[in-house]
């Protein structure tokens, strides 16, 4: 990463943005406008298009006509490919350029943002583009007289919604399979996160993507995505965000054309290390920066560390020592390890979370807004010592970089606390004895569990939540299963 060009990047103006629908910037239909702030500083950035009902369904019918027209659908597979690959290759090509843009937007360290953000949703692109024309059907081993066929066909319309922390890692786990399946999709990107989508949804077109295919429509939740959800054209509904966003969206589901609902909700992700662990300060360093990096702003951040009760102390100055020294400021600068937090909103419930650990006594080690006269939104890393299981901070997802840390005596009581959540995200064990770790991935409920390490998991494993984490999966080529219906031909010989 070269500082010099991302200092002249993060200098330049951005004129306004607008909808990519039908394969063309469309304004929004009544002018609306909203500002877009940079938590780098507090600043607007520029303007983006307020989506409405109209524009949401221009979009719809857009991937309707798409799909239905078999433009995409219906074409050999090694074409979609070929345009998949092009668009991967060109967000390679403006990988920086993308990566600066969404830094300014959302306050991710750039270090991270370019591997997590640009580069990773090429490598998304790629891996499902490749796949497209490997994936076969069944002949079903049925009576001779009979030929029974299973066909994998694309499910049609995608509703996508995507949030602010990832917008581009995340939206191509959700775009990769979905486009690569031959869906058409429609996808509303978070408020605080949009522009780095709109850019791709542009670089698709260049590559060839075919109008109507990939319509990305800005703007609020309430309206575009409640549009999306209550659309009966969308046929699929994939989501990543909140629960209270979650349940809205199943019930629009039920109220209009039963769309499937996919939904990744977040966790509070236990993160469980044993006095036997094989290196107590790499336990350490990792633990801190797998709850503490992009501002704790991470689905599966290890935001709950149980610790052995005879470690607790030692464990907790080390990871003290850790959490000071993760340089947090300016993301844009490349020795930052930690950016700002998204949005002013977020910086203030994240300061409550902590405010309330002390106002309950609890030992809370940092935690303070900092680097209030740039105008942005930082906080130092915030470490609750002593959460009791029934603390917020204990059970509800901060979303931030605040970590409670809570002892346990045994193996059993370390389960039962890692189980009580209602969550099912990820989790973690660190422990040198292999026999344990096989009994606690086997006990833990959870959608992923590490052994000895935290986050960093590639696109081969799939992702996805149990309990009220969510459900299906994002990643590896299960995520295809919610792109592809299965249809049976039945043929009497
Ligand atoms: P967060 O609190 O982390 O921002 P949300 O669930 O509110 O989580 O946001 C995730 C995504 O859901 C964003 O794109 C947001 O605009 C969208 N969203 C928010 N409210 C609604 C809603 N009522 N219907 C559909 N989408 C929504």
């Amino acid at each position: 990463m070269n500082q010099d060009r991302i200092d002249v990047l993060r200098a330049v103006p951005l004129a306004a943005f607008q909808h990519v629908i039908n394969g063309r910037r469309v304004c929004a239909s009544d002018g609306g406008a909203m500002s877009v702030i940079s938590p780098v500083d507090g600043t607007v950035l520029t303007t983006m298009a307020r989506g409405t009902r109209e524009d949401t369904d221009a979009a719809i019918a857009a991937a309707r006509q798409a799909f239905d027209s078999g433009i995409w659908s219906d074409v050999a597979p090694a074409v979609r490919k070929k345009i998949l690959l092009n668009w991967a290759d060109l967000i390679e090509a403006n990988a920086l350029e993308l990566a600066v843009l969404g830094v300014r937007e959302n306050g991710t360290e750039i270090g991270m943002a370019l591997k997590a953000e640009p580069l990773s949703a090429a490598a998304t692109i790629r891996y499902y583009a490749e796949a497209v024309d490997k994936l076969f059907g069944e002949v079903a081993p049925t009576d001779p007289a009979f030929l029974g066929l299973v066909h994998r066909e694309p499910a049609g319309v995608v509703g996508a919604i995507v949030p602010w922390n990832f917008p581009l890692m995340i939206g191509a786990w959700k775009f990769g399979p979905a486009l690569a399946a031959g869906c058409t999709m429609v996808l509303k990107p978070a408020e605080t996160a949009s522009l780095g989508l709109v850019r791709l949804a542009e670089l698709a077109l260049e590559a060839g993507m075919p109008a109507g295919v990939f319509n990305v429509v800005t703007g609020e939740g309430a309206v575009v995505g409640a549009r999306i959800a209550e659309s009966m054209d969308v046929d699929v509904l994939v989501f990543t965000g909140s629960g209270s966003t979650g349940r809205r969206l199943l019930e629009a589901a039920a109220r209009s054309n039963l769309k499937r609902v996919y939904l990744e909700l977040g966790g509070k992700s236990p993160n469980i290390v044993f006095a036997d662990a094989p290196d107590l300060d790499e336990a350490a360093r990792v633990s801190a920066h797998g709850i503490f990096r992009n501002s704790g702003q991470v689905c599966i951040a290890g935001s709950r560390l149980l610790v052995e009760r005879r470690i607790h102390e030692e464990f907790v100055e080390k990871l003290a020592f850790h959490a000071a020294s993760i340089k947090v400021g300016n993301p844009l600068d490349t020795a930052t390890q930690s950016g700002a937090v998204n949005s002013e909103r977020q910086l203030r419930q994240n300061l409550q979370f902590v405010e309330e650990a002390r106002g309950q006594g609890r030992k809370v080690i940092g935690g303070q807004r900092i680097l209030e006269e740039t105008g942005g939104f930082y906080m130092s890393p915030a470490i609750v010592a002593d959460a009791a299981r029934e603390d917020r901070v204990f059970q509800e997802e901060v979303f931030g970089p605040v970590l409670a840390v809570t002892a346990f005596d045994t193996e059993a009581e370390a389960v039962a606390l890692a189980n009580d959540s209602k969550y099912g995200l990820a989790a973690a064990i660190w422990t040198s004895n292999l026999s344990r770790a096989h009994r606690m991935v086997r006990k833990i409920r959870a959608g992923l569990v590490h052994v000895n390490t935290y986050g960093g998991s590639d696109l081969t494993i799939p992702l996805g939540g149990v309990k009220q984490s969510g459900n299906g999966h994002d990643k590896s080529l299960h995520a295809f299963d919610k792109y592809l219906d299965l249809k049976t031909a039945w043929i009497k010989l």
